[in-house]
């Protein structure tokens, strides 16, 4: 679909697209797609006000019929499906699936989120005085800022979304400056929505527009209850202390450096089908992106050489075409970054297959890159630091314990898998003294998590957990709430306080 096409169809208003000072640029070929305007600190003050009134009349509307706006919100998603999608191709490069796969995911959350608005439990707790009950309540936090990362333009901002407005929030959302368009459908869509539902008060959604500087009128605004922020480690370490300064809560989505262990008994058919996937897909931008394959020593020539041969005819090119599996880099800063990292890793002993730039027909100004897998003599640092760009590195082990070890030895702590099918390693790796990580996977790659699980990592990763599970926690504030049906007033404790 065109560009042209998919903006009017997802009700962008071509006028509204021109004169801005925000240049939107498609990764697929370098061209300039739209300039948009972008928000003043002052504007971006304004919206937060206006996001803190909606939340005074939104927290008081029961919680299922918040449901009942996701759900329509989640209808207006499949509708709009295939455009969105198309538009996640064109603003960030993923191929046609992935696209489609960010906006099905959208829709996923908002199934669960609706489900959610009618289960919103507190505990009932056994109080230790005569005549009296204990509870707990679960109520609406305030406003919630959502600062989102390039590479999942849509489906992260929706699973906090959908889990805030449930939770009887307000969001304000400052999307990456390099997705501008895809914050403005989403925002289109759900005002669809809001319409449709009719009495939802205006300014449930804020979409703020810009780069560093706006996320930052977001992060130091009392007002804002909750920071959820995703991104990379350097900004969560700027945004983390500025939100606790002020006391505020922040849920951080950080970086990741996600390792596969691979076992002698693995099925490697299976092994390298994952290792293609979560190493090449999405041209190795994704959070849980394989970055790192432990093998041992004893298969490693059995894996790299079926591996090799499958990065030798990997589909690169135009996202938009069906029949490709990598796309773009999403910038030339990014295609620097990887080659740096290429060449640090020679100078630290590793042994590159690929990396370089792959010229696209018709493409010219993209930057499309042939994965590179680099066979290293060891966890060198280059390989403990995240570049997000589709390199792959291999190391080799010898004791299960020594690939424990190098698996827990990296700053991050987000995704994890093994694949064996001896069952004291999986179950080892999944227990205490085994992967340290938020996910941790057996026979799975690490990447393409599903929304029912709590999503997130621990370390550099930041700590904060989103999506399904109990991750709606995040979004509300706990009550403990003491009644005393009896006649007499008895302190807790059996102190005796007679006046
Ligand atoms: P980035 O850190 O450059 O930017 C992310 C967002 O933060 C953008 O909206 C940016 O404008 C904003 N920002 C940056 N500095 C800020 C500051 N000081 N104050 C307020 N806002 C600020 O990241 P990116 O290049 O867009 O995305 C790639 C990174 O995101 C990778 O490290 C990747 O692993 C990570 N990521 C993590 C997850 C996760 O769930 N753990 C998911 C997606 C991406």
């Amino acid at each position: 679909m065109s560009i042209t096409k998919v903006l009017k169809q997802l009700g962008l208003n071509a006028k509204d697209l021109k004169g801005g000072d925000l240049i939107a640029r498609s990764p697929i070929d370098g061209r300039v797609m739209a300039k948009v305007k972008s928000d003043s600190k002052a504007s971006a003050v304004k919206k937060i006000a206006r996001s803190a009134e909606a939340f005074s009349a939104w927290r008081a509307m029961p919680a299922p019929q918040r449901g009942e706006l996701i759900r329509l919100f989640g209808e207006e998603l499949r509708a709009h499906k295939e455009a969105l999608g198309a538009l996640v191709s064109h603003e960030v490069g993923k191929i046609v699936q992935e696209g489609l796969g960010e906006v099905q995911e959208m829709i996923d959350i908002c199934d669960f989120a609706v489900g959610l608005s009618r289960q919103l439990y507190g505990l009932t707790v056994a109080s230790e005085r005569p005549g009296h009950r204990m509870m707990e309540t679960w109520h609406p936090l305030g406003v919630v800022g959502v600062i989102s990362a390039f590479n999942f333009p849509v489906a992260v901002w929706s699973w906090n979304t959908a889990i805030a407005i449930v939770c009887g929030n307000s969001v304000v959302w400052k999307p990456s400056d390099k997705n501008p368009l895809t914050a403005l459908a989403c925002q289109k869509i759900f005002e669809k929505a809001a319409k449709r539902f009719g009495n939802a008060p205006k300014g449930l959604l804020e979409v703020l527009i810009g780069g560093r500087e706006i996320g930052e009128v977001l992060v130091d605004d009392k007002r804002v209850a909750l920071v959820s922020a995703t991104g990379s480690t350097r900004m969560g370490r700027e945004v983390g202390p500025r939100v606790a300064a002020r006391f505020g809560r922040s849920l951080l989505e950080l970086g990741g450096n996600n390792a596969m262990i691979v076992c002698p008994s693995a099925d490697l058919e299976l092994a390298v089908r994952a290792i293609t996937f979560s190493a090449v897909g999405t041209a190795g931008q994704r959070c849980t992106t394989l970055r790192r394959v432990i093998v041992h020593e004893s298969i490693k020539d059995k894996l790299l050489p079926r591996l090799k041969k499958i990065y030798g005819n990997l589909p690169i090119g135009n996202p938009l075409n069906g029949k490709t599996l990598v796309g773009p880099l999403i910038d030339e800063a990014s295609f620097n970054r990887m080659q740096s990292s290429l060449k640090v890793a020679e100078e630290q002993g590793g042994k590159i297959t690929g990396g370089q730039r792959v010229k696209v027909k018709d493409c010219e100004g993209g930057f499309y890159v042939q994965p590179a897998i680099a066979e290293m003599p060891g966890q060198t640092e280059i390989v403990r630091e995240e570049t997000f760009a589709p390199i792959l590195y291999v190391v080799t082990y010898k004791k299960f314990e020594d690939a424990l070890a190098l698996q827990n030895d990296v700053p991050q702590g987000l995704s994890s898998c093994i694949f064996t099918q001896d069952l004291r390693e999986a179950e080892t790796f999944l227990s205490a003294q085994g992967s340290d990580c938020g996910i941790a996977n057996v026979n799975i790659g690490p990447s393409g998590a599903e929304i029912g699980g709590a999503f997130g990592g621990e370390k550099e990763t930041g700590g904060g957990r989103e999506s399904g599970s109990d991750a709606w926690r995040a979004y509300m504030r706990r009550a403990t709430n003491t009644i005393n049906y009896s006649d007499s007033l008895p302190l807790a404790q059996g102190i005796k306080f007679d006046v």
